[in-house]
């Protein structure tokens, strides 16, 4: 773990040493070098691949559910001493990363720290990213607790391919972010811009009081502002969270089929709530989808994947143009008839693929020049 003194200096494992800058909040400057990498599968809760951007790690948000609490390194470094790591090149690494790709998946922003937390006022490493991907009309999705830069907002019109997804806690146990309302007139504003917005509930646990009145609550306010697309995600907790989670009502989760010290919600209270949330969001007229079980997507969902819209994979012929869509790419490999793209390991077990690092594109994208894919 690192070693933070008095917070001028901190030092990393491996030795590298590097001033604590103050303003807005406790951070340090790295740049980062490893090889971009997709989200995990394991994590996501949508079967497609993505382009992970993580330019800050470590959220000043804190919130106490958050499933980093006892990750490693600079995350252990963000979560519990609240200092933030800044890739101030992140921008440059995703364009250099681009110009080798002939194929690409959607990128992500951020899936695992907030991108528009207070750091990003200071280094705008937000604003670069979206930018780049503009440039290059690669999809985008984004998620975020906090409001998003009218900058942003203006370049992704010009982004046919794109998602906002903005994550409300509807219990509100969540860290010192704007409060839920303001993020609905926000998203309200997003749609009127004529941008996909989806009001993201995540993560609901079960157990709470009255999670009828919470649910009724929010789909009136939902509704209010006209907002139709409502994703549920379940909550999931690692080893750190347990006691807070798990011991007090150990009937109401189960173990993670696949990962060690990681509960999920048990299946029944699944069901239950999801049931609950089809009944109360479509009286109002919201359309729901249920992120990470596709059992639940099928009986309770609206559409066809968890979201109405899809980002699909792209492709060009050279670094000088632009991406465009993969024709009749679903953008939801588990629901992928066609398997257009011939990437076997995306149709063939969508939920447990690798991580899919950037050099599996370039294999992919190689691949595609010699016309073995997507001709
Ligand atoms: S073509 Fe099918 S398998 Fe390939 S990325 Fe698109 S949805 Fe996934």
């Amino acid at each position: 773990m690192a070693k933070v003194e008095k917070l001028t200096r901190a030092e990393l494992p491996g030795g590298s040493s590097h001033p604590v800058h103050q303003q807005p909040c406790p951070h340090i400057c790295r740049e980062i070098e490893r090889p971009l990498q997709g989200w995990s599968p394991v994590h996501q809760p949508e079967p497609a691949p993505r382009l992970e951007l993580t330019p800050y790690i470590g959220c000043v948000a804190g919130c106490g559910f958050c499933f980093l609490n006892g990750y490693p390194g600079l995350y252990r470094l963000g979560q519990e001493d609240k200092l933030i790591t800044v890739y101030k090149n992140y921008s440059h690494h995703l364009k250099k990363t681009l110009e080798k790709l002939r194929v690409a998946p959607p990128a992500i922003l951020s899936p695992y720290t907030d991108p528009f937390q207070p750091i990003n006022d200071r280094y705008g490493l937000a604003e670069e990213l979206v930018k780049e991907c503009v440039l290059v009309n690669l999809p985008l999705e984004i998620i975020t607790r906090y409001h998003i830069p009218d900058e942003i907002l203006a370049m992704m019109e010009y982004l046919p391919a794109s998602r906002v997804q903005v994550s409300i806690d509807p219990f509100e146990r969540e860290g010192p972010v704007p409060h839920y309302r303001e993020r609905l007139d926000f998203m309200e504003r997003i749609d009127q811009l004529g941008l996909d917005v989806v009001v993201r509930l995540d993560p609901i646990f079960p157990g709470e009081e009255n999670p009828e009145g919470v649910l009724a609550n929010m789909a009136t306010e939902i509704a209010l502002r006209e907002l139709d697309q409502v994703v549920i995600g379940f909550g999931r907790i690692n080893s750190n969270l347990h006691s807070r989670f798990v011991e007090p009502a150990p009937e109401l989760y189960e173990k993670h089929p696949d990962r060690d010290n990681c509960w999920l919600v048990a299946s029944g209270e699944r069901r239950r709530l999801s049931k609950l949330a089809k009944g109360i969001f479509s009286s109002r007229g919201i359309n729901i989808g249920i992120l990470g079980f596709s059992s639940l997507q099928e009986e309770f969902g609206d559409f066809k994947t968890p979201f109405k819209n899809t980002l699909p994979l792209s492709e060009r012929e050279s670094s000088g143009e632009k991406f465009q869509p993969v024709e009749r790419c679903p953008g939801n490999c588990r629901v992928c008839s066609e398997s257009v793209c011939g990437i076997g390991r995306l149709f063939e077990s969508p939920y447990r693929a690798e991580r899919l690092k950037a050099s599996d594109w370039e294999r992919w994208s190689e691949q595609r020049l010699q016309g073995e894919l997507l001709n």
